[in-house]
């Protein structure tokens, strides 16, 4: 029998593609069959000096940050409308890398990785300064000058729209970046590394280094030379770099987790609010920073609502995430699996009613079933950390003051959401909920244009998308330029 040597992918750097200094190495796996599919160089503390230096050159040559806005954003457009021609092997690509169906790939992923190049690159020629008449004898204005070299640190579960959700902002801001992919996927972004050079991003304006975060990212975050560490993970690992940064002082911005309350009230339309929290929970098999995992649902409709869920959750088909008709993929990794199985153990062990699901549903592959919890109470282990399965925990409650409240008891802050027919309750409950996002009769949306984030804690701090990320990648510089007086008329002629 032959075996086909896997496909290798080696570093992007400074315009080239190179291999690490150590010629190290790693494999990346389906996690639906949990066979190797490629190769990949892995970046170690001296590529990452090698990366950052490009990105330096880039920045300093001004090969970058020296093209006026038009032609960055004529760079980004090419880079989307590269994208949206390869989107099918994008979307494929994501598919088998990171397990996603490839429904959902295409129109998520890849869409909004597409849409959101586009959006910034309608930004780059707009990025205004300021005049401010603070006196009369002075011109004073207000530039916004890229913030420099950005460390862009992201995860698994949604690799490509993570790094473009900061690499386009950055890059249309003429910021140059270095991206660390997670390795377990790291193969769209040495994709969107290859869409960016055939777009004529010039030399070390975007460099990809995948590697170990203990080890790439960890040479990353540490290196002097970056400006802005823009990360997209988990709450410890935030904390970290947090703490690192401080060191600089770099600015940092932190998009980390979840564990966000879904709250239905007696009036809701109880088929969408269903329907639209199953998705919630159970879209990307739950392997995503909003997922809507404590749901609260008022008494007199908890046992509809759950039998309603359960009929949902029976309903999806797991399977090979290839397949067009598959709607729940495998989760990322065998500890992964290994983890949220470990936490629907725990759930029956603190005494919640397993309504649906719990187990892993197919023999290959890193899957776990959709699974309902009911009866559960707020204190609870699986209402407490996040899960980051397809695990719902549906909590009942009584009054709309008891039911923010339970919402609003969580060390997380990203996103919530409010079922309800009454307009004044629908505002009331968005404006007391802790929450960087709030869906009203709906669930899970985000756009370009609108601002995402956390509002601190477990949940992190900072925006991306929308015009807060420009303020993110932007400095402001105040020029002041001294208007002399007009010198007297001599007199003694
Ligand atoms: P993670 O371990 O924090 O990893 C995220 C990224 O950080 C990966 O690229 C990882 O590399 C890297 N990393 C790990 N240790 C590092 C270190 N010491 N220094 C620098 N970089 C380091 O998170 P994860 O478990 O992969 O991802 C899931 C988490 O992300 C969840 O908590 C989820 O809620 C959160 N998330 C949040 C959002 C949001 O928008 N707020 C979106 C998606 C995910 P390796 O993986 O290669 O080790
Ligand atoms: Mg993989």
């Amino acid at each position: 029998m032959t075996t086909l040597a896997l496909p290798r992918c080696q570093l992007l750097i400074g315009g080239r593609w190179l291999d690490p200094e150590e010629r190290t190495r790693f494999v990346t796996v389906n996690p639906a069959t949990e066979q190797p599919i490629a190769e990949v160089s892995e970046a170690r503390a001296a590529d990452i000096e090698r990366a950052v230096a490009a990105a330096r050159k880039a920045l300093q040559t001004g090969a970058w940050s020296g093209c006026n806005g038009a032609q960055r954003g004529r760079i980004l457009h090419r880079m989307a409308a590269i994208m949206s021609e390869e989107l099918e092997s994008i979307a494929l690509l994501e598919c088998v890398d990171a397990g996603k169906p490839v429904l959902a790939a295409r129109r998520q992923d890849v869409a909004a990785a597409i849409d959101c190049l586009e959006y910034y690159a309608g930004w780059a020629d707009k990025i205004d300064g300021i005049v401010v008449p603070a006196r009369n004898d002075a011109l004073t204005y207000v530039r916004r000058e890229p913030v420099g070299i950005v460390a862009a640190i992201v995860p698994w579960n949604f690799p490509l729209m993570n790094a473009v959700w900061k690499v386009a902002p950055a890059l249309a801001c003429g910021c140059t970046v270095v991206l660390k992919p997670a390795e377990l996927t790291p193969l769209s972004a040495l994709k969107l590394g290859d869409i960016a050079l055939r777009a004529g991003l010039p030399p070390g304006a975007l460099n990809v280094v995948p590697g170990y975060g203990s080890v790439a990212g960890q040479a990353l975050i540490e290196h002097p030379g970056v400006d802005k560490i823009a990360f997209t993970g988990s709450p410890a690992v935030g904390r970290l770099i947090m703490r690192t940064a401080a060191s600089g002082p770099r600015r940092v911005g932190l998009e980390l987790g979840g564990k966000s309350p879904n709250v239905v009230f007696e009036d809701a339309d109880l088929d969408a609010a269903a329907r639209a929290s199953a998705s919630g929970i159970f879209f990307n098999a739950g392997q995503v920073c909003s997922a809507g995992s404590r749901i609260f649902v008022h008494r007199a409709r908890y046992d509809e609502f759950v039998d309603r869920l359960v009929r949902r959750a029976s309903r999806i088909r797991l399977g090979d995430p290839c397949a067009p008709d598959t709607t729940l993929g495998p989760l990322i990794s065998r500890d992964q699996q290994q983890r949220v199985l470990d936490y629907i153990e725990r759930g029956r062990q603190e005494g919640a009613t397993l309504a649906h699901g719990g187990g892993t549903g197919c023999d290959t592959g890193y899957f776990v079933e959709p699974t309902v919890f009911a009866d559960v109470d707020n204190d609870m282990t699986i209402a407490r950390q996040e899960i980051f399965g397809p695990v719902a925990a549906v909590i009942p409650f009584e009054e709309e003051a008891e039911a923010v409240a339970l919402a609003n008891d969580s060390s997380y802050s990203l996103a919530a959401a409010v079922w309800t027919a009454d307009v004044s309750r629908a505002h009331r409950v968005a404006h007391a909920l802790r929450a960087g996002t709030v869906w009203i009769n709906t669930y899970g949306h985000t756009d370009t244009r609108l601002p995402w984030g956390g509002c601190g804690g477990d949940s992190g701090i900072g925006r991306d998308l929308g015009s807060a990320a420009i303020e993110n990648y932007t400095e402001l510089k105040t020029v002041w330029l001294h208007l002399a007086a007009r010198r007297a008329a001599t007199t003694d002629a």
